[in-house]
């Protein structure tokens, strides 16, 4: 039988070892933004080569329209399919068999993962780490008895603090302190590393294993959109427990 390729990708191995596949899509995958000027047919393609890629790990499909906001879904149904949320910023399944992805192009994609096959995966960008997202997700964990010492988190490809400027105000709603002038930056205005604030928040959660991807949106534009740098394009995080039957026929 023919499995439907994987979109151009870099992969996070992080949770391989735990029967979890994680990845963000690269520049050369093209954009999944469905709402940018690109012809529908080319943007649907992408995400149906990619839906049947995933349809062979895991029987369920879950996406969402950001909003930057705070709310994470939890998918603990029976279900089988693509859903799309509404207004949602963050995915979790307690258990194997539901894929999930989030569009990023800055923001911080953050995976979240437990050795028993629950998982996690959020879009946060400024206003959703200063509203910390991260906590909600580590909430979903608990109530499902997953403790977060025994969690893996991979803060994925985003712009790095050398390149993310902003205004006093966001420095102060990411840090609650009001921003002194920076005197290292020509413009005076602070910059702040969203995926060292968002790891630091769960490590004051008890989450212990977290690693960072090495990428810059920005830094590196040549391999990933960047809201930043003036793409329009948007890539994707996706992340899936393979459901164990499956993971055989791989
Ligand atoms: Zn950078």
């Amino acid at each position: 039988m023919d499995v439907p390729s994987a979109p151009p990708r870099e992969n996070i191995p992080d949770f391989e070892d735990i029967g979890i596949s994680a990845f963000t899509t690269t520049r050369e995958a093209g954009s999944y933004d469905t709402l940018s000027g690109e012809p529908v047919r080319d943007v649907m393609l992408r995400w149906y080569g990619l839906r049947g890629f995933l349809q062979e790990l895991a029987p369920r499909f879950a996406t969402a329209s950001q909003v930057h906001g705070t709310r994470v879904v939890e998918h603990d149904g029976v279900w089988e399919g693509w859903l799309r949320v509404s207004e949602a910023d963050g995915h979790f399944a307690p258990r194997s068999g539901t894929a999930m992805a989030v569009t990023i192009a800055d923001c911080v994609p953050v995976f979240l993962a437990h050795p028993e096959g629950a998982i996690a995966l959020l879009h946060s960008g400024w206003r959703g780490t200063a509203a910390r997202i991260i906590d909600r997700a580590l909430a979903a964990f608990s109530r499902q008895g997953f403790a977060a010492r025994d969690l893996r988190m991979h803060l994925g490809p985003a712009i790095c603090g050398e390149c993310y400027e902003v205004s006093a105000e966001v420095a102060q709603a990411l840090t609650g302190i009001a921003a002194a002038p920076n005197r290292e930056a020509a413009s005076g205005r602070p910059h702040m590393d969203l995926r060292a604030l968002i790891a630091g928040h769960a490590r004051e959660a008890g989450v212990t294993r977290i690693t960072t991807s090495p990428w810059c949106t920005r830094c590196d534009n040549a391999l990933f959109f960047s809201h930043r740098a003036g793409d329009a394009g948007r890539q994707l995080a996706v992340m899936v427990a393979r459901e164990p039957a499956r993971v055989d026929s791989l």
